[in-house]
């Protein structure tokens, strides 16, 4: 037993050493650029040791509404790939890439989802908040294995490997959350929400939510509509409401009130947590939103 520990031990430098020599291509770190700090953590996941990447908008920020600094023009113009999830989500990415100087690949990692639209004021407007599912994550994944494999030619089988190993996470992801709410009957399955970002998560789930704010945080609820939301949650009795890590939760604290719906918890909905919260990755935020929503639910059937 402790020879093999000795051995492993001495093995194990050398062989980081022997790959580093053997392959020089892949010492230098491909720099990219992601717009929010969810696909800047499945960025990661794919790229691992090759790829340094920095998130635009910082955890538990709004990714709808932000305020470039000089900072971020920097990191955009040192970067070779820059990644936004695209379908409207960054309305200010443009001027950033503009003003930025940014020479590299743009890459829209929702291209190729089966995305779902939605009535918003009288407007047919598609939902940019694909990664509330991990099935459309997979194309993210696609996405992102291919445009780093372009950038970094040299480590595309480390990429390749990468991206396979979180796929199968992935699925197994989409299982875990099949296996909560399948047993759940489909009347009990509805949530109050802060705006419309879980339009994926109630495809694939079966799970109604309702939100005052429509899919994009810059709108504001009219007060007819929030009367008429009111009405609704009364009608279709729903239980138990939750604010967001980016958003105000005044709003939706003020209808619970009007209507008595309890209030579950927050949710992690468009940005991670920091480090020490409960969702500083994607997989921890998509787990930690199934398991607060599955008990809401359980706790009142
Ligand atoms: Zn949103």
């Amino acid at each position: 037993m402790s020879r093999t520990r000795v051995f492993l031990s001495l093995a194990a430098p050398l062989m980081i050493a022997t790959s580093a020599f053997a392959a020089p291509a892949s010492a230098e770190t491909l720099k990219v650029v992601a717009s929010f700090t969810v696909l800047a953590d499945v960025v990661s996941q794919v790229g691992g040791s090759h790829v340094e990447v920095t998130s635009l908008v910082p955890p538990n920020g709004d990714p709808h509404e932000f305020e470039p600094t000089p900072t971020d023009a920097k990191h955009l113009k040192a970067a070779k790939v820059n990644f936004v999830s695209g379908i409207g989500l960054e309305g200010w990415m443009d001027r950033l890439v503009a003003a930025s100087g940014f020479q590299g690949t743009s890459v829209t990692a929702s291209d190729g989802v089966n995305t779902r639209s939605m009535e918003e004021d009288g407007q047919t407007v598609t939902d940019p908040h694909v990664w509330n599912s991990p099935v459309n994550v997979k194309v993210w994944v696609a996405n992102i294995e291919k445009a780093l494999s372009a950038a970094d030619p040299a480590d595309a089988a480390d990429f390749k490997a990468n991206a396979e190993a979180y796929q199968k996470k992935l699925d197994a992801m989409n299982a875990y959350a099949h296996s909560k709410f399948d047993t759940i009957a489909e009347t009990q399955r509805k949530v109050l929400t802060s705006h419309d970002a879980f339009g994926y998560f109630g495809r694939e789930y079966k799970v109604t939510f309702l939100a005052p704010v429509g899919i994009s945080t810059e709108t504001e609820a009219s007060a007819a509509n929030v009367a008429k939301l009111i009405e609704q949650i009364k009608a279709e009795k729903v239980k138990t409401y939750f604010f967001e890590n980016s958003n105000d939760p005044r709003l939706v604290k003020q209808i619970a009130k009007a209507t008595g719906a309890k209030a579950g918890g927050e949710l992690y909905v468009e940005a991670l947590s920091d480090g020490r919260g409960p969702a500083s990755t994607y997989e921890k935020m998509f787990r930690y939103n199934v398991d607060q929503i599955a008990a809401a639910m359980a706790k009142s059937s």
